[in-house]
């Protein structure tokens, strides 16, 4: 009987270790962001939210994904994951980028096998 609960709590064990890594994944990448933000340096490509923007030129983005505006000048951003494009200020207020929640989502549903 006893052993049957320890099993049990041995697999509850083994849920919560691959949340930590998950969490701390996330937390990982958002210290990356900060880092980067301290910087102050603006690069080429550049990661938020687990979007991976590359700058385009005009003419290849008609609105922004994140406030709906169209570009008027030539800071367009473009994720060449999701292909969102957003202006330069609106990089950082985009949710989640979609490539990095089919991971999550792919890690939740292993868990409930
Ligand atoms: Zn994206
Ligand atoms: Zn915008």
């Amino acid at each position: 009987h006893s052993f049957k609960w320890g099993k049990i709590f041995r697999i509850k064990l083994n849920i919560s270790k691959v949340w930590t890594m998950i969490i701390s994944f996330v937390q990982e990448k958002e210290r990356e962001k900060r880092d980067k933000d301290k910087e102050g340096k603006e690069k080429d490509k550049k990661t938020v939210n687990g979007h991976v923007f590359t700058s385009v030129s005009l003419g290849q983005a008609v609105q922004c994904s994140q406030c709906n505006k169209a570009f008027n000048s030539k800071e367009a951003f473009h994720c060449i994951h999701c292909n969102a494009s957003v202006h330069k200020g609106c990089r950082d207020s985009l949710p989640i980028c979609a490539k990095v929640k089919m991971k999550i989502k792919a890690f939740s549903q292993l868990l409930h096998q």
